[in-house]
This record gives C-alpha cells, sequence and structure tokens, in this order.
C-alpha cells in the first residue's frame, strides 16, 4: 500500500505552548530541567498526533529550541568565537546566546527561510573547528521509538544547503568547507544506520535554486560519499518550494540516494514537465509532495488523486510516497479551536493536523478507492464549491471595476518633472526636506487605551479622543523640532496589514491562526479569502485631524498593495497579480478619499516588495512588473500637485532600483542605514530621478545619533545622488522606540539637515 509521510511539523503548539516556555526560560522564571521536560512533552504529544493519525513516515529532529540551522550549526560545534565556547556539547546559554545575543557578545545574523516568513540564525563558519557534539536525529529517533513505539524518520538539513547558507567564508574556500563537513554527516548517518534507522530525510532546498556546475559535482561527491558510508540507510533527498531547475533534473535524480521528494504544489508545473522529459529513475521511491505545506487552503482530494494516478505511471504503487510539500512548519496548528469565522470559510481552510487527515485520506483512497472515503471525498468538494460560490468570493461590482482599471495604463497625468514644479510651488519646502517614515512610539500608555478599547471598557468616542491626544503631543513636537512634513504618528494602528484588513472586505482573522516567524516570535496573517473591496475611509478622520492642528503638510499614510498580499495568506482560486489589483483598487478609493479631505502628501508604505521575488530568477520581471503596476494603480489617479511618497525597508534594494524608479513615486524614503554603502554604489550606477531620501540613521536601537554621524551619511548620499531632490528621514518607523531617544534623535537630524543646507546652497 501506497505510503504516507510529513515533512515537518509546527513546533510552537496549538496554545503557543512552546513560545511560553522558551519566553519563560528566558525570563529566568523556570529552572532548566523544568525546562527541557516541558519541551519534551510537546515534542511527544506532536508525534503522538501524527501516530494517531496514521501517518507511515512520521519526522523526527524537526523539532527545534529556536531554529533548525541554529540546531544543526550547534550538532557541528559551529559557534563564533565572541562566545568563548570551548567544544563538546553546546551549552543552552551559549546556544540562545548566538540566537538573541548576549550582553558581552551579538547575535548571529538572522535572514528569511528561502521565500517563506520563516527566519534562520546564520552559521558563522569562520574559524570554527567543526566536531560532531552530539547525534541529535538519532537522540531523537530513540525518544521517538522508545516513548510511543514510533520507527521515526530523522530529518536533517543537507551539507549543499547548509554550507550555501552558512556565512565566514570565501567562495573558495566551498570544497574545504565541505571536505571539513562531510565527515561529519558520515559519522551521523553511520550511527543512524547502526541504530537500524530505515529512512532519513535529507533536506537540500537549495537545489531549487540555480546552481551551478561547481555545485552539481558538489552533489555527486556528497551523495556518493554517503552511499558507500551507509549503504543500508535509505535517503530521501528532499526539496521543496520550488522544482528543480530542468537542467539540473538529470543529475539530481540520478544521485545515489533511495528517493527523491519534489514538492508537487509549488513546484508543480517544473517538475512534472521535467518529469514527462526526462523520466523517473526506475530504482528510486518518489516523494510525492502534493499536500500544500505552506498554504492553509483544503486541497482537493480528487484533483490529487488525478495527478497520484498520473504519478503512478512513473513510479508504481510501492515506489510512491503522498508527502507535504514542504515541513508544515509554515502553517497554523489547526483550525479545531476557530469559532468566528463564517462557516463556508473555515471549511475550506487546513491547517497542520487538518493536512495530516488529508495525508491519510489521500493514502486510503490511492490504494483502496472503494465506498468508505467517498463520502469524505464527497465532502471535501461540497467545501470547496461552498466558498467558490460564495458572496465573497463573487463580488461583480470589484470585479469588473478591476478588470477595467488593469486593463489601462496606470499613469499619472503628467511625468514627474511636471509634477515636481507643481508640488515646488503648492509646497515651498526648502532644500533637503525632513521628515519621518509615519509611526511614532507606541507606548504602554497607547496599547493601554487601545486594549481597553478592544475589551469594551473604552467607548469608541473616549478612544477616539485618547488618539487625538496624541496627536496634539507629536504635532506640536513634530514643530519644536522643525520638521517639514509631518505625520500623524499611527497611534491608532498595530499593526499595518492588520489596519487595513479589518476595514477592507475580504478578509479574515484567525484567533489562532499563528505561524513561527523567528525565535519565539510568532505572526498570525489576516486571510485574504473574498473579492477586496473598499467600504468607506480608514485613514482619513486621524489624518484630517492631524492636518487641521498646523499649518505644515501632513501626510496620509497607507499600507501598499504589495506589502498586504505578502503579509497576508491568499486565496489560490485567483492569481496574487489579480489579488494585488483588488487591493489596489481598494487602496486607491482612500487615497482619493484623502486627497478630497485636503489631503496634498500621501505615503504608500511597500516596505514587503522584494520578499515576493520568486524564487526563480527567470520570473523575477514578471512578478515586479505586476508589483510596479499594482503600486501606480493604486496612486495614479491624484492631481500634479499632490505628492505621493513611498517607504520601503528591510532588505537590499540595490538591485531592484529600475523597478524602484519605475513606480513614480514623487518621493521615496529608503533604509540604507545597515546597508549603506552598496545602496551608494548602486547610485554611482543608475542615477536615479525622482524625489528620495537615503535614511540617515538607524532606528533598531535606542541609541541617539550624534549630528556629525549624520552629516557623514547626508554627505556621502549626496556624492552620487541629485541634492534638488533629496530628502532627510529617518530609516523606518518609530514605533518601537522610546519617547526621550525619539525626540533627540529627530533634533539632531534636523540639526545635522541645518549645517548640509548651508553647506550645499551655494552648490543648487
Ligand atoms: N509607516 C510605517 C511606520 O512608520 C512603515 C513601517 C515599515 O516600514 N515597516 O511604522
Ligand atoms: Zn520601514
Amino acid at each position: 500500500m501506497v505510503k504516507s509521510s510529513v515533512l515537518g511539523y509546527p513546533r510552537i503548539g496549538i496554545n503557543r505552548e512552546w513560545k511560553k516556555v522558551l519566553e519563560a526560560f528566558w525570563a529566568g522564571k523556570m529552572e532548566e530541567s523544568e525546562f527541557h521536560s516541558q519541551l519534551q512533552e510537546i515534542r511527544l504529544h506532536h508525534l503522538r498526533k501524527q501516530q494517531d493519525q496514521g501517518i507511515d513516515f512520521i519526522p523526527v529532529n524537526d523539532f527545534s529550541y529556536y531554529d533548525q540551522m541554529l540546531d544543526t550549526a550547534a550538532m557541528f560545534g559551529i559557534v563564533p568565537k565572541r562566545f568563548n565556547y570551548e567544544g563538546g556539547n553546546v551549552p543552552i546559554q551559549v546556544y540562545y546566546g548566538i540566537a538573541r545575543g548576549t550582553k558581552e557578545a551579538a547575535a548571529s545574523e538572522m535572514t528569511k527561510w528561502f521565500n517563506t516568513n520563516y527566519h534562520y540564525i546564520v552559521p558563522e563558519l569562520n574559524g570554527a573547528e567543526p566536531v560532531l557534539t552530539d547525534n541529535r536525529p538519532l537522540l531523537a529517533y530513540r525518544e521517538a521509538k522508545e516513548k510511543l513505539g514510533i520507527e521515526g524518520k530523522p530529518v536533517i538539513i543537507g551539507p549543499l544547503t547548509f554550507l550555501k547558507l552558512s556565512k565566514g567564508y570565501k567562495d573558495t574556500e566551498t570544497d574545504t568547507w565541505l571536505d571539513r563537513l562531510l565527515p561529519l554527516y558520515v559519522q551521523l548517518l553511520q550511527e543512524l544506520e547502526k541504530e537500524g534507522v530505515q529512512w532519513v530525510q535529507i533536506d537540500e532546498p537549495i537545489l531549487v535554486t540555480s546552481l551551478n556546475a561547481a555545485d552539481v559535482q558538489r552533489l555527486k561527491k556528497i551523495y556518493e560519499t554517503f552511499a558507500a558510508a551507509a549503504p543500508t540507510l535509505k535517503i530521501m533527498l528532499q526539496t521543496y518550494f520550488e522544482a528543480i531547475d530542468v537542467d539540473n533534473y538529470s543529475d539530481i535524480v540520478a544521485l545515489p540516494v533511495a528517493g527523491i521528494g519534489l514538492d508537487l504544489v509549488h513546484g508543480l508545473s517544473g517538475n512534472i514537465s521535467s518529469i514527462k522529459a526526462y523520466g523517473f529513475p526506475a530504482d528510486k521511491v518518489l516523494g510525492a509532495g502534493v499536500i500544500d505545506g505552506r498554504g492553509i487552503w483544503r486541497a482537493s482530494l480528487g484533483d490529487k488523486l488525478a495527478l497520484l494516478k498520473e504519478l503512478a505511471e512513473v513510479a508504481s504503487e510501492e515506489r510512491l510516497i503522498i508527502q507535504t510539500s514542504c515541513s508544515l512548519l509554515h502553517v497554523p496548528v489547526s483550525t479545531e479551536r476557530e469559532t468566528k469565522l463564517p462557516s463556508e470559510l473555515k471549511d475550506a481552510l487546513a491547517f497542520a493536523d487538518e493536512k495530516l487527515g488529508e495525508l491519510v485520506l489521500l493514502t486510503k483512497a490511492f490504494s483502496a478507492g472503494g465506498s468508505e472515503i467517498d463520502n469524505d471525498l464527497a465532502e471535501c468538494e461540497r467545501a470547496l464549491a461552498a466558498l467558490k460560490h460564495s458572496n465573497a468570493r463573487n463580488r461583480r461590482d470589484v470585479q469588473e471595476a478591476v478588470a477595467i482599471i488593469s486593463s489601462q495604463k496606470p499613469e499619472r497625468s503628467n511625468p514627474f518633472a511636471t509634477r515636481h514644479i507643481a508640488q515646488q510651488q503648492k509646497w515651498k519646502l526648502p532644500l533637503f526636506p525632513t521628515t519621518t517614515i509615519g509611526s511614532f512610539p507606541q507606548s504602554a500608555e497607547v496599547r493601554k487605551a487601545r486594549q481597553l478599547w478592544r475589551k469594551g471598557e473604552w467607548s469608541q468616542e473616549q478612544y477616539a479622543s485618547f488618539i487625538r491626544e496624541q496627536i496634539d503631543i507629536w504635532i506640536k513636537l513634530q514643530e519644536d523640532i522643525e520638521l517639514d512634513v509631518l505625520v500623524h504618528g499611527e497611534f491608532e494602528r498595530t499593526d499595518m496589514v492588520e489596519f487595513f484588513g479589518e476595514k477592507l472586505e475580504g478578509f479574515a482573522f484567525t484567533q489562532n491562526g499563528w505561524v513561527q516567524s523567528y525565535g519565539s516570535r510568532c505572526v498570525k496573517p489576516p486571510v485574504i479569502f473574498g473579492d477586496v473591496a473598499f467600504k468607506g475611509p480608514m485613514t482619513v478622520e486621524e489624518t484630517v485631524y492631524a492636518q487641521s492642528q498646523t499649518a505644515r503638510p501632513v501626510k496620509g499614510m497607507l499600507t501598499g498593495p504589495i506589502t498586504i498580499l505578502n503579509w497576508s495568506f491568499v486565496r489560490e482560486d485567483i492569481s496574487r497579480e489579480q489579488v494585488a489589483y483588488q487591493l489596489a483598487y481598494g487602496l486607491r478609493q482612500e487615497v482619493e478619499a484623502l486627497e478630497n479631505a485636503g489631503i496634498g502628501m500621501i505615503q504608500v508604505d511597500e516596505p514587503a516588495v522584494r520578499e515576493g521575488l520568486p524564487l526563480k530568477e527567470a520570473e523575477h520581471a514578471h512578478y515586479l512588473s505586476w508589483a510596479v503596476k499594482a503600486f501606480r494603480m493604486t496612486t495614479c489617479t491624484v492631481q500634479d500637485s499632490t505628492q505621493i511618497h513611498t517607504h520601503m525597508c528591510y532588505c537590499e534594494f540595490h538591485d531592484m532600483i529600475d523597478s524602484i524608479e519605475a513606480m513614480d513615486a514623487d518621493v521615496i524614503s529608503i533604509e540604507t542605514s545597515r546597508s549603506h554603502g552598496e545602496m551608494i554604489h548602486s547610485f554611482e550606477l543608475n542615477t536615479y530621478k525622482l524625489g528620495i531620501g537615503l535614511g540617515v540613521y538607524d532606528i533598531h536601537s535606542p541609541r541617539v545619533p550624534s549630528v556629525e554621524e549624520m552629516t557623514d551619511m547626508i554627505d556621502r548620499a549626496l556624492h552620487v545622488l541629485d541634492p534638488k531632490l533629496f530628502w532627510i528621514n529617518p530609516d523606518c518607523g518609530l514605533k518601537t522606540r522610546g519617547f526621550e531617544e525619539t525626540a533627540a534623535s529627530l533634533r539632531n537630524m534636523v540639526e545635522a539637515t541645518k549645517l548640509a543646507r548651508e553647506k550645499y546652497a551655494l552648490s543648487v
């Protein structure tokens, strides 16, 4: 009978108990022994759930105390020198030191795991002398067997992926490092083999990116070494998040491993066309990743069965495993406790636990068919049809309007040069206008007020008047500091996506749909499940109030369509591009409402544009073109004299300046204080022709930057940018900062601006 397999299960727990245990331990509120025993309980509970459902291959060693890349580094004793580690098992304090920093030593860098919202700790190889400190996969295997009688499938991150995602070595040292790591992997695998482990899952998601010839050679070396060293151990070489590149497909499936795991959701068309063109080796098991490990939607089991039948023609039933497309780490735990969602939505969702059920059902349906599961299959199709035909997904008004505006060219009436003149006439801004990115400190008082209001203890009016007081305080302060373009401070918002999602139609909010973002930090993304529609003004009241308190311009503040898209769980029955255009249409109505209410500067934040870049480089251009189009659709209908701003942060932008320019925002503020050099360099190569502010100080630390430091940043930027188009601002929103440090930093920023105005006045 065909078997089912899970690639990894969420560690956070249905009540986020994992997070709570970690944080209690960090706060010194839990003894280490208690900490270990509680984590073990959580881990075993997760294994038991999979066992109870009847999953055949249950992953072990997918659980982590923080992150699986960090676990792998720690297992090999790879610890940055600054933590004074002396070999042996990495103590828990050192482990968390690397992740979170200590008083004496900075944390390692953290970055996104491929194109997901999960962040891993980047291993630092330099100076390390790797040894196998403890065989974690082996311990996890023993634990599952002894406690639950589970014949687990240890999961490890493969050598090529581990190396490629690490830093602290030069390209030319890759092979040296591979030679250092390989014997440790061999030792690990041999110990597993000796223990009687049958299958091990070696994750190599790097295989879906473009590999060069040297990497393909390395792969051969790695897997030939493993095959020779542990000949009876079955290796499932696991890929996910995309298809294997067609150019490498034949080489990869020919590697001497027992099975190849393919993502047949996110890499469906690529992988299937490679299988059709080049076949699948007769001696290997095909891990068919048909259940989406990252999406929250229930699968159409009928479609999946048809796909599996097709695959059974290349890999016979004994050589087919029905799997999740990737680890379930990226979806929430269970829909069971969602009591507030509309039923047509809830019934069409499948989080991790529901996906276990889907796997088992598919396995049964595939092998036996028969009437016992007919009801389940029919219920699945009924639920999917109900959502499809729901009113939420059939807003003719939205669909027709979006069809029309997306067929037009989204263009402002006049080019930037003309608009710039109109805007200068209207605003008469000084050289180097100063502004901020939008939010001001969300003090304990602000958070408290919101809680009281949400609980119903404060009336709407009480809350609104509290918000107005905060706006008053900050408008006065901004005037006192002499900023040129003011903001209202975003006190009424907790989260820049949630705030708009709650005010637009087509969104739903789960009670418990948490997923791990990094370490113990979890996020609960909104769900875009229907057609997005504008209900009424979302930001006009606070913005207009702020503007009424000052003669200086106040910028309206919106979150852009692509950021909302990329930070939500999104419906899959229409393309992401279409959803982006619907969002753009809704937000455009807000832009127009602001303009009609007399707001003449409007910022549409797009910090998450880059996060949506597809893994395959060949698809970048298409994505960027519709992302830019969605931004332009949002902003293009305003008058010449209305100034459109945007803001971007969180990552490198130097290789997408062309797309940024194509957004045609009158002014962009970009976070650069952490990658200033690269950014400046890219402006040497490309001239930027619109208004631009490069963040002149890093808001991620409470430190108050000096006037000199900021002067230095300004001077460097002005080497490559046109002074007439240059703005001065911090590099991101100030929400997480304190009052005093924010005021002091902004005063220094204005001081530095005044010096710059004197210095550059003549040259302009
Ligand atoms: N306007 C938002 C703020 O200032 C921008 C946040 C962001 O860039 N992530 O908070
Ligand atoms: Zn930002």
